[in-house]
């Protein structure tokens, strides 16, 4: 059995559609909201999210927007 040694071995979406973290204009980011809402990494996957600039899909329980709200709010700190 492979050990589980990184934070995203312990991802709740390891094995769902990965659509459904990429939703398109037209589709609702609900389902995968809702899946990151029970996810034991997702402060872990929002910091990498961040720091690495990923800027498409759903990451530690946020969307495009959210967090575009949140790079917005820390370049505006003092
Ligand atoms: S927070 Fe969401 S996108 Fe990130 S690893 Fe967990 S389930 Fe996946």
């Amino acid at each position: 059995m492979k050990e589980r040694t990184r934070w995203w071995d312990f991802a709740a979406c390891v094995g769902t559609d990965p659509d459904l973290f990429y939703p398109t204009r037209d589709d609702s980011p609900a389902e995968a909201l809702h899946i990151c809402r029970i996810c034991q990494v997702r402060t872990e996957c929002l910091s990498h999210c961040l720091l690495h600039g990923e800027t498409h899909g759903i990451w530690g329980g946020t969307t495009e927007a959210e967090r575009d709200a949140i790079r917005q709010a820390v370049t505006e700190c003092p």
